[in-house]
């Protein structure tokens, strides 16, 4: 065993439905504007015909397991959930076909990629890194992972709460680059690795939270993932 000055960094893990083993974390990918209402709301609509999907990542430290509460971030007047399916890889896969996509996947679970909005827009908007409003410390948040080996999930309501108030509700089937497409391209670009989560992207009705709010939201057929935004630092 190698010494370390200092303690690494733990791994990160979620829970596993039905098991004891809990899943070690690998990476975190996130598609952006994957849901045509949403790329409107945000300004940018997309033309599948003539573009391909983009994707940002974050810290594996981000992630943070449903149930939490969270600190308001530092340095944002304008914090945004953001409801997603999210792809859990069990294999590793490069250059992966579509039609074969089915076969590295472990499960799925739902999450949240929460998002300094106003950092984001400025960046985006000055052709900058979208580290500031996206790699946000507590952001990635996950539910269990429920495993589904081998199964695509093309359709199934996708909806989140504030408050028990209804922000956002759409259907996976509306992806604009569905779960196959999804890990065809980004395989192009990544060999990817057991331990890597997939978040797919956001329907519309993003909007900000405040202190004391209460996040809830689900997949069907997955589960529901739950955050409590506390008071900032
Ligand atoms: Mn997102």
């Amino acid at each position: 065993m190698a010494k370390y000055l200092f303690n690494p960094p733990e791994v990160q893990s979620l829970p596993i439905q039905g098991k004891e083993e809990r899943f070690p974390i690998n990476r975190l990918f996130f598609v952006g504007r994957n849901y045509h209402a949403h790329a409107v709301e945000m300004g940018r609509p997309v033309d599948k015909s003539v573009e391909r999907p983009f994707y940002f990542t974050k810290s594996r430290d981000t992630l943070v397991q449903s149930g939490a509460t969270v600190a308001y971030p530092p340095e944002t007047q304008n914090y945004h959930f953001e409801m997603e399916l999210v792809v859990v890889i069990g294999k590793p896969g490069f250059r992966v076909k579509a039609e074969n996509a089915h076969e590295i996947i472990y499960g799925y679970a739902t999450g949240l990629d929460m998002t300094r909005r106003d950092l984001q827009l400025v960046a985006r908007d000055k052709g900058r890194p979208w580290d500031l409003g996206k790699d946000v410390e507590q952001s990635s948040v996950s539910s269990e992972v429920v495993p589904m080996e081998g199964v695509i999930i093309d359709q199934g309501e996708i909806a989140l709460k504030v408050n028990g108030e209804t922000k956002q509700k759409s259907d996976v089937n509306k992806l604009i680059w569905n779960v196959r497409e999804i890990i065809a391209d980004l395989s192009l670009f990544y060999h990817l690795q057991p331990g890597d989560l997939i978040y797919t992207g956001t329907p519309e009705g993003v909007n900000a939270v405040v202190a004391g709010d209460r996040i809830t939201g689900y997949v069907a057929g997955v589960g529901e993932v739950a955050l409590t935004v506390g008071a900032a630092e």
